[in-house]
C-alpha cells in the first residue's frame, strides 16, 4: 500500500509517502509558512532530488493540494495519479485516555480529539486542521489517527497518578500521559527483534533524546512509566525545557520578579534545560564544542543531563524488576556517542558495559554493549513514520 504520512503543527506541515510493504520512503518533505506565505520542500530519496518552491497556503488546504501536485508532478513526482494513495495516517499528540491504539478516523473520533484540545492546546489544533484539510482535498481516502500518547495508556495507576486531591484527577483528567509514544513503541520492538525474543519476553528501557526527551520502561512491550507528564514539560531536562521542578520555584520566582502564569512558563518551556544552565545553545553539539573548550556551565548542562538520564535508567531497572537492554534514540541518542558513554558508565554494577568501539558510530542500528554485557546497550534510530504508515497499512486493510 501507499501511505501518506502527515504531521501537522500550526504553520508547518511534514509529509512522507511511504510504501508499507518495501517500507521505502518514495518522497518525503516540508511546508512552511502556511498562513503567511508559503514554502514547500519536496525530496526524491531514490532520486537524490531536492526542490523547494514558493507556493501560495493561506491554509492547510493549500499545503496539502501542493504536496500532491508534488507527488504526481511529470518532472519531480513519484506516483501517476493521486488514487495511488491508499490511505492517509496522521500524527496526532493527545489522544487523552480515549485511545490505547491508532484509529480510523470517524466523526466520533474526531469529536474525541477536539475534546483532547484542552490537553494539549498547541498541538491538537494544528493536527485537526491537518486531517480536515486532507479530508477536503482528498474526499473518500481513508484516515488513520495514530496518537503520541497512545503507547503509554498502559501505565498502571501507581504510575500514572498524580498526588494530588484526586478529584482533579476524576474531574479534570490531570495524570501524566507521556509522549514520544510512537518512538518509544517502534524502537523497543525493533530491540526484542534485533535480541531475537519476542516483545512480551523482554524488559526494555528506551532513552529517546533529543531536543525533546523522555525515558519509559517498556515491560513485555507494554509502557509502564515514562518521563514526560501531563505535558511534555516534565521530565528530563531538555534542549530548552527545564523538565521536573518543584513546583514552590514557581511561586518564588513570579512573586519575585511580577511574572504571570503565561511569563514564568515561557522560561520553563523556551529558556530552561540545557540551554538555560549553560547559556550556550539548546543544541548538543555547541554544548559538546563549548565544553570542549572547558566552559564551565556547558560541562555542567551536559553532566546534568547525562545524570539524569543515568538516574531515570535506575528507577526503571528497578520499577520492572531488571532490564535486558537499554536503547539509545533521537538526536542526541542517536549522534552522541560521548552522551551515551557518559550515561552508561557507571551502571556495571546492574550489569551494563559499554564497548568503547562500537560506541563510536552515529545513526545505525547497532549494538554498542561489549559480548559479555548482562544488559544490552542498543542504538536503534527511531522511525515514528514508518510506525505511523504500518498502523494506516493495518488498519485500513482490515
Ligand atoms: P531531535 O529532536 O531528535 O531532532 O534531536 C535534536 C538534537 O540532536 C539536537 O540537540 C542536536 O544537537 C542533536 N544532534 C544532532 N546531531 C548530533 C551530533 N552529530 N552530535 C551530537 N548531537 C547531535
Amino acid at each position: 500500500m501507499k501511505i501518506l504520512v502527515i504531521n501537522a503543527g500550526s504553520s508547518s506541515l511534514k509529509y512522507q509517502l511511504m510504501d508499507s510493504v518495501s517500507h521505502d520512503v518514495l518522497a518525503k518533505g516540508l511546508c512552511e509558512r502556511i498562513g503567511i506565505d508559503g514554502r514547500l520542500t519536496h525530496k526524491v530519496p531514490a532520486k537524490d532530488l531536492k526542490k523547494e518552491f514558493e507556493i501560495p497556503m493561506p491554509t492547510h488546504s493549500e499545503a496539502i493540494q501542493s504536496v500532491l501536485d508534488a507527488l504526481v508532478s511529470s518532472e519531480h513526482g513519484v506516483i501517476a495519479d493521486v488514487k495511488e494513495i491508499d490511505a492517509v495516517g496522521h500524527r496526532v499528540v493527545h489522544g487523552g485516555e480515549s485511545f490505547a491504539q491508532s484509529v480510523l478516523i470517524t466523526e466520533d473520533v474526531m469529536k474525541a480529539i477536539e475534546d483532547c484540545i484542552p490537553l494539549a492546546p498547541l498541538h491538537n489544533p494544528a493536527n485537526i486542521t491537518g486531517i480536515k484539510a486532507c479530508q477536503s482535498v482528498m474526499p473518500g481516502v481513508p484516515m488513520v489517527a495514530v496518537f503520541d500518547t497512545a503507547f503509554h495508556q498502559t501505565m498502571p495507576e501507581k504510575a500514572y497518578i498524580y498526588a494530588l486531591p484526586y478529584e482533579y484527577y476524576e474531574k479534570d483528567k490531570v495524570r501524566r500521559y507521556g509522549f514520544h509514544g510512537t518512538s518509544h513503541r517502534y524502537v523497543s520492538a525493533r530491540a526484542a527483534a534485533m535480541l531475537g525474543k519476542s516483545i512480551d519476553q523482554v524488559k526494555i528501557i528506551t532513552c529517546h533524546l533529543g531536543n525533546g526527551s523522555s525515558v519509559a520502561a517498556v515491560d513485555c512491550g507494554k509502557s509502564v512509566d515514562t518521563s514526560m507528564g501531563f505535558t511534555p514539560l516534565a521530565g528530563l531536562p531538555m534542549g530548552t525545557r527545564s523538565g521536573d521542578l518543584d513546583a514552590g520555584i514557581l511561586q518564588y520566582l513570579m512573586n519575585k520578579y511580577g511574572w504571570n502564569i503565561d511569563e514564568a512558563l515561557n522560561v520553563l518551556n523556551k529558556k530552561s534545560g540545557v540551554l538555560g544552565i549553560s547559556g550556550v545553545s539548546s543544541d548538543f553539539r555547541d554544548l559538546e564544542a563549548a565544553a570542549e573548550k572547558k566552559e564551565h556551565r556547558a560541562i555542567l548542562a551536559l553532566d546534568t543531563f547525562n545524570y539524569n538520564v543515568k538516574k531515570l535508567i535506575g528507577a526503571y531497572a528497578a520499577a520492572m524488576g531488571g532490564v535486558d537492554a537499554i536503547v539509545f534514540t533521537a538526536g542526541v541518542g542517536e549522534n552522541g556517542p560521548e552522551t551515551r558513554m557518559a550515561i552508561a558508565s557507571g551502571l556495571e554494577f546492574m550489569g551494563v558495559k559499554m564497548d568503547e568501539a562500537a560506541n563510536k558510530v552515529r545513526g545505525k542500528e547497532t549494538v554498542i554493549s561489549a559480548a559479555d554485557s548482562k544488559v544490552k546497550v542498543l542504538l536503534i534510530p527511531t522511525d515514528e513514520e514508518l510506525m505511523i504508515a504500518m498502523d494506516t497499512a493495518e488498519i485500513v486493510g482490515k
